[in-house]
Parts: structure tokens; C-alpha cells; sequence
């Protein structure tokens, strides 16, 4: 079966700037498709297997969807789902047998549940239709050539176990006496900021019978946040910590894209 990939997007320039907001969702698209075909896809799209469309101003990217529907894609991209018909198409989508991925700017992966909800869409349909969410946010990486590391003081120790979460800090096994964390400091590697390259930080929310029975009923973002932590998922937050116990990053970097 030949598998087509779509993206539907407003315009040549916001479809070439989409293409950075929606990195992340071609990297999930990694079982079918190897990573890194993404920006030669720009010039090179059919030859590759996947279709790319670019919309006229007077279409819709709700409308092109229905459109190419009729060419039964297998795996269908919507740039990202900004009104109701394209969110309402996507679901429709979906329903019918398409493998639909899509992006959205939200604060969590709780919210962008009820922010699909509040534009208006068929609770029911959705939480039939509703797979998961992946949250992204990307933190400054220290530098390897400079970090130093440090014993962190109890102030910030406190800190940590309070963002992570006092009954979940015991699944990261380290032990609070002995915690070393590193420190930016800046050398002529980084141009003296401490930091090189960023770091992917996720929170990945999991369809469940108990999921799409909140879904069903609208739940809010903080009763699906609740229902998906108990359920498994780690939050930005405590990914953000996990990849700072590794040496990664620092807490000021968490704080500033973590923190909602
Ligand atoms: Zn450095």
C-alpha cells in the first residue's frame, strides 16, 4: 500500500514555516517514515512518498482535508488544527480508518484536549477518535565542555521534590544526600553562556476507557491532567527534572518553559 502523508497549511510561507512547528509530530511519524526525510521532503515530497498541499488563500485547510480525503491516505498531517471545521475534519478523519496527526499551541497536553473541546467539536466523536497528545518543550542544553558540577543547597532540594511531587520523588531513586547537579558557567565553546544546543523536554497524555469517558463528558484540563498522572504520564515538568538529574539542564530552564 503506498502511504501518503498530507499537510494541509494557509500559503506557501506559513507552510515552509509550519514545518518547524511540526518537527515533532514528523518525528513520531518515524515507524513509517525515516527521520530526516522532513526538509528534503520541501523539494523532493512525491519522490519520498509523501503528498504536500498547499492551500490558495480562499481554501481552507477544513476543506482541502474533505478534498483529499478522496485520494484515502493512510496517514493523514494537518499543520495545525486552528478552527473548528479542520478539527472537526480531522476527527471525521479519523473515524473513517486514517491515522491523523496534528498540531497545536498549548500549555499542556491537558489543555489541548479541552482546547479541541471549547472550539467546538463533537465530544462524543472526539473521544472515539482520541489517540493522545504529546506535549514539547525545548530547554537550553548545558554545555558539556563547561558545566561544573555541584552539591545542590537544601532551598533548591526542597524545590525539586516539591515540583516533582513529594509521593512521585521516590521513582527517581536518587538519594537527596548525595545529589550532584551541574551549573552553567560559560567558556569560549558557548560564547560564555553555559548553554549549547536545547533539549526536547515531553509529556506524553495516553487514551484510556477512563480518558475518553472524561472527553465524553467535557471534562476540564485539571480533572484529565489528574486522571492521566495517575494513569502513567510524567509531566514537563518532572521530564524537565528527570534530563536535570541526568546533567542536561538546569532548573532555571525548566522553571522558564515548565511552569503554567
Ligand atoms: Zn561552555
Amino acid at each position: 500500500m503506498t502511504r501518503m502523508l498530507a499537510i494541509a497549511a494557509g500559503g506557501a510561507l506559513g507552510a515552509v514555516l509550519r514545518y518547524w512547528t511540526s518537527t515533532a509530530v514528523h518525528a513520531r511519524l518515524g515507524m513509517a517514515f525515516p527521520y530526516g526525510t522532513l526538509l528534503v521532503n520541501v523539494l523532493g515530497s512525491l519522490l519520498m512518498g509523501f503528498l504536500y498541499i498547499w492551500l490558495l488563500e480562499r481554501v481552507t485547510e477544513g476543506t482541502a482535508l474533505r478534498a483529499f480525503l478522496r485520494a484515502d491516505p493512510d496517514v493523514i498531517m494537518i499543520g495545525e488544527m486552528r478552527d473548528k471545521e479542520t478539527a472537526e475534519a480531522g476527527v471525521e478523519a479519523s473515524l473513517t480508518g486514517h491515522l491523523v496527526f496534528s498540531t497545536l499551541h498549548t500549555n499542556s497536553a491537558a489543555e489541548t484536549v479541552t482546547r479541541l473541546l471549547d472550539l467546538g467539536i463533537d465530544p462524543v466523536s472526539f473521544s472515539d477518535a482520541f489517540l493522545g497528545v504529546m506535549a514539547q518543550r525545548l530547554v537550553r542544553t548545558l554545555c558539556d565542555k563547561c558545566k561544573q558540577p555541584y552539591t545542590p543547597d537544601e532551598e533548591e532540594l526542597t524545590l525539586i521534590r516539591r515540583y516533582y511531587g513529594e509521593e512521585q520523588f521516590s521513582e527517581l531513586k536518587v538519594n537527596p544526600a548525595k545529589l550532584t547537579l551541574q551549573k552553567a558557567v560559560g567558556c569560549p565553546e558557548c560564547n560564555n553562556t553555559g548553554y549549547r544546543g536545547r533539549t526536547g523536554i515531553h509529556e506524553l497524555l495516553v487514551s484510556s476507557h477512563a480518558m475518553k469517558d472524561l472527553i465524553y463528558h467535557k471534562a476540564t484540563a485539571g480533572e484529565i491532567q489528574k486522571l492521566s498522572i495517575t494513569e502513567g504520564m510524567r509531566t514537563l515538568m518532572q521530564d524537565g527534572i528527570a534530563k536535570m538529574l541526568k546533567g542536561q539542564t538546569d532548573l532555571a530552564q525548566i522553571r522558564k518553559v515548565a511552569i503554567t
